[in-house]
């Protein structure tokens, strides 16, 4: 019996089943995929990881992503 490999969805912690036929992984539904992907167009998103105490308003350059 083949083990299905699950992750959690990014967006809502959902658990995902990791298989070919899910086109939205790692997220659980089309819904998640959106508005994650939305957040990181509004610039809106923070990633706990990449947080560097800088809340960014302040910034003279403004933006620090360069990806
Ligand atoms: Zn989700």
């Amino acid at each position: 019996m083949a083990q299905i490999r699950t992750v959690k969805c990014p967006q809502c912690g959902a658990s995902v089943r990791w298989v070919p036929e899910n086109r939205f992984r790692p997220f659980c539904s089309e819904r998640c995929k959106q508005i994650d992907l939305g957040a990181w167009a509004s610039e809106d998103y923070r990633v706990p990881a990449a947080a560097e105490g800088d809340p960014g308003e302040q910034s003279p350059s403004g933006r620090s992503t360069q990806d």
